[in-house]
């Protein structure tokens, strides 16, 4: 079990994005302050919107690959910032590689400059189209480096070299978290990902739409609990990286029809062409957070998928993407937050 750490002042790139906005309500109710950097170019306004007025909340709608730069103490730098949804990734390949690369730059510079714990959420993608199974730290992975997928699965990997770097040479104190498929509330409907389109189509009672034969294999971890494993890999001194996920796995054909089922809906199943170098399983070994951080997943899949479900029945709305900031002189675009 790691050592109870708590923080004073966070700083969280891409914190108006699904999982970072997660993350910031988390840090502000363990009595953190919580500054956001985001250009929204997948998160949303809608995800920060209940924090904006809060007095320990202050979102900087900036381009973390153009600069990034906070003023006063900041003991812990999150590092989410990037698009994560193959659909928004393939929109969006070179920004993925820059923030990847100058992005994880500048918050590592941040992070050393400040004397901050660093935390890189990394991806099980790094793994690729994975000849290991379950895929356990270890692994090296079997990545196409100019695939479908390379802008996000390498710019991942080189943000991964780039921690090792600071912390070995600089000694920044970093960790690296490898997330695998997170799902909850705030899951962007436009993005593509699985979990949205499939509810989203279920509750219209419209086709579902599974790619290939869906037999492909997912392990989806509720996001409450892939909040706690980062939030506990920050609070330890270990540089990872590691897994968080959750081992329960199934094919894309049978989250189908479990969605379906818990809808009650009469949505038929529409197969559609498999996209280049979908990975064909994917389950995470999670025998190190748990060795660690003590972490393991606690939510089922049922619960998680009904919470999500009440969530999106509320929040129909396909939101549209605000265009992009791409380059920050120093200091904010935008601030708000004491409003
Ligand atoms: P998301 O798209 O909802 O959030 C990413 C956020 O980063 C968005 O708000 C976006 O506007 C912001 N962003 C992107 N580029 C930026 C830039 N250059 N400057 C400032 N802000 C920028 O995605 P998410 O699912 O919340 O993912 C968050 C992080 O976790 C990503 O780094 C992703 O790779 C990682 N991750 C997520 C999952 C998952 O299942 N959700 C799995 C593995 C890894
Ligand atoms: N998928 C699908 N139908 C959709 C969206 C995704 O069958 O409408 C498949 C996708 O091809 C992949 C899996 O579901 O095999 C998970 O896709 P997602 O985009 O959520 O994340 P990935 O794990 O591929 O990054």
């Amino acid at each position: 079990m790691s050592p109870k750490r708590t923080f004073q002042r966070a700083v969280v790139t891409g914190g108006a994005g699904f999982l970072g906005s997660h993350l910031s309500d988390a840090l502000l109710a363990s009595g953190c302050e919580v500054v956001c950097v985001d250009n929204l170019c997948t998160g949303s306004r809608e995800n920060i919107g209940h924090l904006l007025g809060h007095p320990r909340f202050t979102f900087v709608r900036s381009d973390v690959s153009a600069a990034l730069h906070v003023d006063g103490p900041v003991d812990l730098v999150l590092h989410l910032a990037s698009p994560a949804s193959p659909v928004a990734y393939t929109r969006l390949a070179i920004e993925t590689l820059r923030v990847g690369s100058q992005g994880t730059s500048n918050a590592l510079e941040l992070a050393g400059e400040k004397g901050a714990r660093f935390i890189l959420t990394s991806t099980s993608e790094v793994y690729g189209d994975p000849l290991q199974h379950p895929q356990s730290e270890s692994y090296w992975g079997n990545v196409n480096p100019v695939g479908e997928r390379s802008m996000y699965d390498e710019a991942k990997r080189f943000a991964e070299a780039l921690t090792i770097a600071h912390a070995t040479r600089r000694g920044v104190d970093a960790g690296i978290v490898r997330i695998f498929n997170t799902y909850g509330p705030r899951l962007q409907s436009g993005d593509g990902r699985v979990i949205p389109n499939f509810i989203r189509q279920a509750l219209a009672d419209d086709p579902m739409t599974v790619h290939g034969d869906g037999t492909q294999t997912r392990s989806l971890c509720y996001v409450d609990d892939t909040v706690e494993g980062i939030l506990r890999l920050a609070a330890s001194p270990h540089l990872g990286p590691v897994n968080i996920g959750n081992p329960e796995e199934l094919t894309v054909a049978e989250l189908a029809h479990r969605i379906r089922g818990l809808i009650g809906s009469a949505s038929p199943l529409r197969h559609l062409g498999l996209p280049a170098d979908d990975p064909k399983v994917r389950c995470p070994d999670i025998s190190l957070a748990d060795t660690l951080l003590g972490w393991k997943p606690s939510v089922t899949l049922d619960d998680g998928l009904l919470r999500t479900i009440a969530w999106f029945s509320n929040n129909q709305e396909v939101p549209d993407f605000e265009p992009a900031v791409t380059s920050s002189p120093r200091g904010p675009k935008e601030k708000s937050g004491q409003s």
